[in-house]
């Protein structure tokens, strides 16, 4: 069993007062882990640790902070098999998920803000007010706070340009899956990181979480997880006017028009529902469908949902596996009972499966309509719901009518119709006739109760660094 000790300033230790949390396999719902239950002491220890890295590392070249980060990578890739197989037991994901798209996301993150630490750079405005340049500099210590369904992905999406930037970094990871995080401490350790420049707490949001965001000494904080969690976190950060970045939950919409090629697309519209068992914010889970093919969509796409390959998340053919937790398990297997008092028809799946661990059936559910609890609040489940529409007009209202405001993908042939869909929906992402296609270099977060700001190519650099504007008369 492996014990995921807090890294702080370069070493290994445990809890301060030597308290464990316990971390089971979400497949057979097993011990597997324990992680080092971190409160205020542990939290001070990697504040002080980081504070006391900043002034040597914000000090270093931009391209020598560029060759930590590039290293960091290569120690992942030469062990990337390891971490999925980890990520696979710890979040029971299915393995060639971690394998082929999250651990290689998590090198292709380390790599990428270490190009953009010797690419960033900053505005010069010439005029009659002289000349004025803008400085660009680190913050100091900053958090980040990461969940459990991408573990490491999103993590190294926010210490990478965190670190690039010139801050030093104390990470909390989720406490559910504490895993690649410490493996990832072990390659920083192995390269010979300077200690202190990135450190990581494990234990519960509650303690160590709140005790991170509310440290005088942390200038910013970068959060990814629920809306409910990221407005106390905002609520925190508010009194000492702290900056933070909210990326938070989803109930995004796919909109499906009749003129698409939907039957060809069919692979990538149950992907983009049930991927990681629906547990990703960006999956869509209340599929439109123009009411001239809702019939022969519904057949198709039942049928290819039935046809997921359920089973052990390690086992390479396996295309669906369990939820994370038992409390995740519980949240999901609620949110469809309340669908059925709603009055949703279950098209299929709609029940655990009879099997150890925390499997859920993927669920596709029709008769809700957009006032339901089912259509507007994040289930974070393999659940997805079919509601028909008329028209554009009609396919816009439904899409719009939530408060969150993530991502939605349209299919259409139309390319008017795409463009004004674009401009219309209320959301931070839009995808044409795909899903997840992803471009480290654009703004990504969301709108409404999805979050606040924007992560990603250089809004992630401009986040961790504090602009300075300097004016120069010119005579
Ligand atoms: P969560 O419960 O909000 O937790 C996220 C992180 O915050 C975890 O590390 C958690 O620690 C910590 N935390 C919990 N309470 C805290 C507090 N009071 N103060 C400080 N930190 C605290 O979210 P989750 O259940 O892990 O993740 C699922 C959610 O994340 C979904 O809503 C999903 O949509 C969202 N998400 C959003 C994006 C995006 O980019 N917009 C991406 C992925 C996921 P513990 O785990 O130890 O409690």
């Amino acid at each position: 069993m492996k014990h995921c000790r807090h890294f702080i300033e370069g070493a290994f230790r445990d809890a301060a007062d030597g308290q464990w949390l316990e971390v089971a396999e979400p497949a057979n719902g097993r011990p597997l882990a324990r992680a080092a239950a971190g409160d205020r002491t542990d939290v001070e220890a990697a504040v002080a640790a980081a504070d006391a890295a900043f002034p040597s590392w914000s000090a270093l070249p931009n391209d020598a902070r560029a060759r930590w980060l590039e290293r960091l990578a290569d120690a992942l890739e030469a062990k990337a098999e390891l971490f999925a197989e980890a990520e696979s037991r710890d979040a029971g994901k299915p393995i060639r998920l971690a394998r082929e798209i999250e651990i290689p996301r998590a090198i292709a993150n380390l790599r990428f803000f270490a190009h953009a630490a010797t690419q960033f750079a900053s505005e010069s405005h010439h005029g009659q007010a002289g000349l004025n340049y803008t400085l660009r500099q680190p913050l100091g210590v900053v958090a980040a706070i990461s969940p459990w369904n991408l573990p490491l992905y999103l993590l190294t999406w926010k210490i990478a340009p965190a670190l690039a930037a010139g801050n030093t970094v104390v990470a909390k990871p989720s406490e559910v899956t504490p895993l690649t995080a410490t493996m990832l401490a072990e390659l920083a350790q192995e390269i010979g990181l300077p200690a202190g420049v990135l450190n990581i707490v494990h234990g519960r949001g509650a303690d160590a979480g709140e005790a991170l965001v509310a440290h005088p000494r942390v200038r910013a904080v970068s959060f990814t997880g629920s809306t409910a969690v990221g407005t106390r976190i905002a609520s925190l950060a508010a009194p000492q006017l702290k900056k933070v970045s909210l990326e938070l939950g989803g109930k995004n919409a796919t909109l499906v028009f009749a003129d698409s090629d939907w039957q060809d697309q069919l692979d990538t519209l149950v992907r983009s529902a049930f991927q990681n068992s629906g547990q990703i914010c960006l999956c869509g889970s209340r599929i439109l469908v123009e009411r001239s093919i809702l019939s022969a969509f519904t057949e198709a796409f039942v049928a290819r949902v039935r046809a997921l390959r359920i089973g052990d998340p390690v086992d390479p053919d396996t295309q669906f596996g369990p939820l994370v937790s038992q409390a995740h398990f519980d949240k999901v297997v609620a949110a469809l009972a309340r669908a059925r008092d709603e009055g949703g028809r279950v098209l299929c799946g709609g029940e655990a499966l009879d099997r150890p661990g925390w499997f859920v059936a993927p669920t596709v559910i029709d008769g809700l309509g957009p006032e339901c609890a089912s259509n507007r609040e994040e289930i974070f489940g393999p659940v997805a719901t079919l509601q028909a529409f008329d028209d554009e007009t009609d396919a816009l209202r439904l899409a719009n009518a939530v408060e969150y405001g993530l991502s939605a993908s349209v299919w259409t042939r139309d390319l008017d119709r795409a463009h004004r869909l674009a401009a219309a929906l209320r959301v931070g992402i839009v995808w044409i006739n795909a899903w997840m296609l992803r471009d480290l270099r654009t703004p990504f977060g969301g709108t409404g109760r999805s979050g606040l700001g924007r992560e990603g190519g250089m809004e992630a650099m401009r986040f961790f660094t504090e602009p300075r504007n300097v004016a120069i008369a010119l005579r």
